[in-house]
């Protein structure tokens, strides 16, 4: 099939390295200028690598990732620093993190070489056929894969669109220059409506993000001395991995999430993928995830050969799948970033007192990937 994707984010360059594997001509259509990617960090459960080994790209993705997080004590605490859980090992077992860069370079070398169109914004055709437009030109395919992310263009144009939602959040991310010292601990810190999280990366800098309940649209003209001032007084390692971050590197972002799943991924033969399908807040660490996810069963479902009903198949999975995440994801977003003390109270108490088995495994079932091949109605690979 002759496929166009809209996208070189992690759901479209994955989809198209996994539909390009399988000798589908692939054309991906970006509008930045540059390959790479905007961001800092990121973590990946295992559903993500379950996913990406189905399409013969996991090794690829765990050459630039860690498994360090799983050998160190991981969990929740309070700005003092004192442990409000300690997370069991069960559920951090498969957590791998790695920069974001790295992993759009994986992606993108694993695809067909000229596969990547840069500089090109690309139009979904207004009467919803599998055709683009770029620069007044229009181009023809078997299959068009719209993997434009949160404010997605072609899910308007499809007439899908329900609406972005602000979370109420704002997040800080970075990257430190160095390594820094974390002695053994990482995990998220909670205060009252205010979060700092810590990764390590592969190579020994530190991803950190810090978030805010706050009204939209507010910037500082230095976010790096803005994030200081909130947590700068919060346990150590905090204030040394942000100044272990180099001024002007500290990025900050609204976080935004859908505020409805679409009534459906699919039309005609147009799909949705990644965040322009189910953007949802980072609470679960699950949007990426969830973009590969998509990717891989969409890949498995084609080997079928008939196209319509893979189409019609992953519609229905999919969809499934990640309203779930997504519902789950905002109710965590909500609990996490409880502003009052008496709301702020509750949610300490209460993680304190969840019995950690209990934890382990009402994240199971988000953390499994489960393939075409063992759902019921399974499609036979090719
Ligand atoms: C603060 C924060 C932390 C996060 N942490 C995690 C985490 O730890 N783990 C996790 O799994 N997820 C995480 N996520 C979520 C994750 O980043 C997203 O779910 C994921 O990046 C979505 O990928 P995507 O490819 O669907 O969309 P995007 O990354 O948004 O990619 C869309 C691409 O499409 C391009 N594009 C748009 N329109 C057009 C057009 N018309 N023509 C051509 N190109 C176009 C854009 O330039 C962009 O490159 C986090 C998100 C945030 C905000």
């Amino acid at each position: 099939m002759r496929v166009a994707v809209i996208g070189a984010g992690i759901a479209g360059l994955t989809v198209a390295a996994g539909l390009g594997a399988d000798g589908h001509e692939v054309v991906v259509y970006e509008r930045r200028e540059e390959p790479g990617a905007v961001g800092a960090g990121l973590t990946l459960f295992g559903n993500a690598f379950d996913a990406l080994d189905a399409i013969g790209l996991g090794d690829a993705v765990r050459r630039v990732s860690s498994d360090a997080i799983a050998r160190m004590r991981s969990g929740q605490r309070r700005p003092s620093g004192d442990w409000l859980v300690s997370l069991p090992s069960a559920m951090v077992r498969t957590l791998r993190s790695l920069h974001r860069a790295d992993l759009h370079r994986a992606l993108a070398e694993a695809l067909p070489a000229g596969s990547i169109r840069l500089g090109q914004s690309a139009a979904l055709a207004v009467d919803g056929r599998a055709a683009v437009t770029v620069d007044g030109a229009e181009e023809r395919f078997d299959l068009v894969i719209a993997a434009d992310g949160l404010h997605s263009d072609t899910r308007t144009r499809l007439g899908l669109d329900r609406g972005v939602r602000y979370s109420g959040c704002t997040a800080w991310r970075g990257v430190t220059g160095s390594g820094v010292d974390l002695r053994g601990e990482v995990g998220e810190t909670w205060g009252r409506g205010r979060i700092f999280g810590i990764v390590p990366l592969p190579d020994d800098r530190v991803y950190w993000f810090a978030t805010e309940s706050t009204a939209a649209a507010q910037h500082a003209d230095d976010e790096r001395t803005a994030v200081r001032e909130r947590f700068g007084n919060w346990h150590e390692p905090i204030l040394a991995c942000i100044d272990a971050t180099p001024p002007g590197a500290v990025l900050r972002h609204d976080i935004h999430d859908l505020a409805r799943i679409p009534a459906s991924f699919v039309k005609g033969r147009v799909v949705l993928v990644g965040d322009a399908a189910h953007g949802m807040t980072p609470n679960l660490g699950q949007g990426a995830g969830q973009a590969i996810e998509d990717a891989a069963m969409l890949t498995l479902l084609l080997r079928s050969g008939k196209p319509d009903e893979a189409l019609s198949r992953y519609d229905e999975l999919r969809r499934k799948r990640t309203r779930a995440v997504w519902r789950q994801s905002r109710l965590m977003g909500k609990v996490a970033q409880a502003s009052h003390p008496i709301g702020a109270g509750i949610r300490d108490g209460l993680l304190r007192a969840t019995p950690p088995a209990f934890m382990a495994r009402a994240t199971q079932s988000i953390q499994r990937w489960t393939g075409p091949q063992t759902l019921p109605g399974r499609v036979a690979p090719r």
